[in-house]
């Protein structure tokens, strides 16, 4: 335990003010595609797990899927010169996008071809061609068609979803669901406008009922959880945005560091607009797990230094207290070096309600210090 106390304090926390900057509301406007926007995590921010062979083969399936889905609505507006197809193709984009990050945070090559309509994976190239096929007959078929896209990719989400322990992965993989349950009730609403009726053409007719029966979700995605005093957790549209810092360099979260390295680690922080100008204490808290040791360790941050903590929320100082809440921060919470603490450190942070709720960071920023 002395040891212990006496390592702390080599976490020589030089400054964990709270500078206001001006953060830009990003895509907090109404409508389009651009709520799909807010809050996209950037491949560094990915805490780097070990995924299993399936888990690999799922993504850059998913990859390619959203390709498909893109290049068959950019081919049909072209074909038929209709919005939904124009308006879909953007978001089907985005989906890609939210792919390639996790590609690129795990270092793997990207499976997509530039080229529209060009697929590495046969059956893919397949159901392409058949799809395009089939969607130049009528402005009908091309409407089936796209309904067709949404429910393959909504099944094969769903499989992503139940098949991965990954969080992160469940999380990006859901945000895709939700916009593809979106997306079938646009084509299935043409389809209807029609002929009268949609028939279910992938799915069962009762998946696909309960999609289109089901109202418009919202897709302001955040990446915080609410803690009530109650004990209770939901999600939270506060954004986080952390980084961990070596010199000049931004490291990927998970990164080893040295212990003579010194890091600067710092979480943005874009509140949910609801508690904007609430007054809140920001608080920080560390785990800690020691190398070759199977104890987590917590600490947090008061005003001046860092202390061990009991992991009971209404014993957490705050490192800040009584501030008015803006429209963005930035928390500095540590910079220094940690030598003589070799092991893994993840670390939370967040601002506390005056009812005691805690808004805070749902994916932990995590480094591990070698010897
Ligand atoms: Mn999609
Ligand atoms: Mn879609």
């Amino acid at each position: 335990m002395k040891k212990l106390l006496n390592s702390t304090l080599l976490m020589t926390l030089t400054l964990s003010s709270i500078s206001i900057q001006a953060v830009a509301k990003q895509g907090q406007g109404m409508g389009g595609p651009g709520q799909e926007s807010f809050c996209e995590l950037t491949s560094e921010q990915v805490l780097i797990r070990t995924l299993s062979e399936k888990e690999l083969d799922t993504l850059n399936f998913m990859r390619e899927e959203e390709k498909l889905a893109r290049d068959v609505y950019k081919t049909l507006y072209g074909q038929w010169n209709t919005q939904v197809f124009t308006n879909i193709a953007a978001s089907e984009q985005k989906h890609m996008d939210k792919v390639k990050v996790f590609l690129d945070a795990y270092q793997l090559p990207d499976p997509a071809s530039s080229e529209v309509g060009q697929f590495n994976n046969t059956v893919l190239q397949n159901l392409y061609d058949d799809l395009l096929a089939k969607g130049s007959q009528s402005k009908l078929e091309a409407f089936k068609v796209g309904a067709m896209v949404e429910e393959v990719d909504i099944f094969d989400l769903e499989n992503a979803i139940a098949e991965t322990d990954n969080d992160e992965l469940k999380v990006m993989y859901t945000q895709l669901m939700q916009a593809s349950h979106n997306h079938l009730r646009a084509f299935s609403r043409q389809i209807i406008n029609i002929e009268g009726e949609y028939i279910a053409q992938y799915m069962s007719s009762e998946a696909v009922a309960s999609i289109l029966d089901r109202p418009k979700p919202d897709m302001m995605h955040g990446n915080a959880i609410l803690l009530n005093p109650a004990g209770h957790v939901s999600e939270d549209k506060t954004c986080f945005v952390a980084s961990i810092n070596s010199e000049q360099d931004l490291l990927q979260n998970g990164s080893t560091i040295k212990g003579e390295d010194t890091i600067t680690v710092t979480h943005q922080i874009t509140a949910n607009a609801n508690d904007l100008n609430k007054v809140v204490d920001w608080v920080i808290v560390a785990s800690y797990q020691a190398e070759n040791s199977d104890q987590t360790q917590f600490f947090t941050h008061n005003a001046d230094n860092w202390q061990a903590w009991d992991g009971q929320a209404n014993n957490l100082p705050a490192t800040k207290s009584a501030q008015q809440l803006l429209e963005g921060y930035t928390l500095q919470i540590f910079q220094g070096q940690l030598q003589g603490m070799p092991g893994v450190f993840s670390i939370f942070s967040g601002y506390r309600l005056d009812d005691g709720s805690i808004v805070y960071n749902r994916f932990p920023t995590v480094f591990k210090v070698s010897e």
